[in-house]
């Protein structure tokens, strides 16, 4: 029995699904392709990919009415391909289900690691958000457990506000959360969505955190979109 992943491919471009393809299958794994909307809409209910890498431009229907569909029954994995200077469409599929994006044109590399991350996170979705590991990147360390963060060895001392945002990308670590989505889950569900709050929180945590708040090294920000955090080790203890 074949132990490999299936990834379905959703491009009406022959050649950037080509060039997806052979990247893909040179590791191994198993792709489909759809040239449509509606033919995805067969193949992912017949198939049953292990993660959908998904053009939103189709020529039969918006990828973004896909993700609403597929979200009604599956969490399988998907990866919005998107052309670029769309930061809503992005922001929109993200907060409608997606996993992740990655912007034409893209790297091979950038492209593989963002798959290892979203089918790691699709194996474990099913479980709540481990909140007693220790997250660990270069010299940042966030011990979820004892609430204590250190950089090269030193004890941050980081807000109540600040210590839930860093700590909910740590939990999310290599994956963009929209800023509504830490809106949310920082601030609760009814916060009215003031991105402005955000913001001056995480230019305090860059401050703490950061060596060149400039060029950050943990905190990433996605232009337009949210922020991410690198896709570290979670360290988890009973
Ligand atoms: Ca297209």
């Amino acid at each position: 029995m074949s132990t490999k992943q299936t990834i379905l491919i959703v491009e009406d471009e022959t050649n950037i699904a080509n060039f997806m393809a052979a990247i893909l299958q040179a590791n191994d794994y198993i792709v489909k392709t759809a040239k449509n909307g509606q033919q995805a809409e067969t193949m992912i209910s017949s198939h049953c990919p292990d993660l959908i890498l998904l053009d939103l431009g189709l020529p039969d229907m918006d990828g973004i009415q896909i993700i609403k569909s597929v979200r009604k029954w599956s969490a399988v994995p998907i990866i919005v391909v998107s052309a670029r200077d769309r930061e809503y469409d992005k922001v929109e599929a993200l907060d409608l289900g997606a996993d992740d994006y990655i912007t034409k044109p893209f790297g091979t590399s950038e492209m593989l690691a963002r798959i290892r991350t979203a089918l790691r996170h699709g194996i474990t979705a099913a479980e709540a958000p481990n909140e007693s590991g220790i997250y660990k990147s270069g010299g940042l360390c966030v011990d979820m457990i004892r609430r204590r963060v250190t950089l090269d060895g030193e004890e941050l001392h980081l807000t109540k506000i600040e210590y839930k945002i860093v700590m909910l990308l740590c939990l999310h670590g290599g994956r963009v959360l929209t800023y509504d989505f830490i809106l949310r889950n920082v601030w609760g569900p009814y916060t009215d969505r003031d991105n402005q709050i955000l913001r001056v929180n995480m230019a305090n945590i860059r401050r703490k955190l950061e060596k060149n708040p400039a060029e950050p090294r943990y905190i990433r920000t996605e232009v337009g979109v949210g922020y991410r955090m690198p896709d570290n080790e979670l360290i988890v203890t009973m």
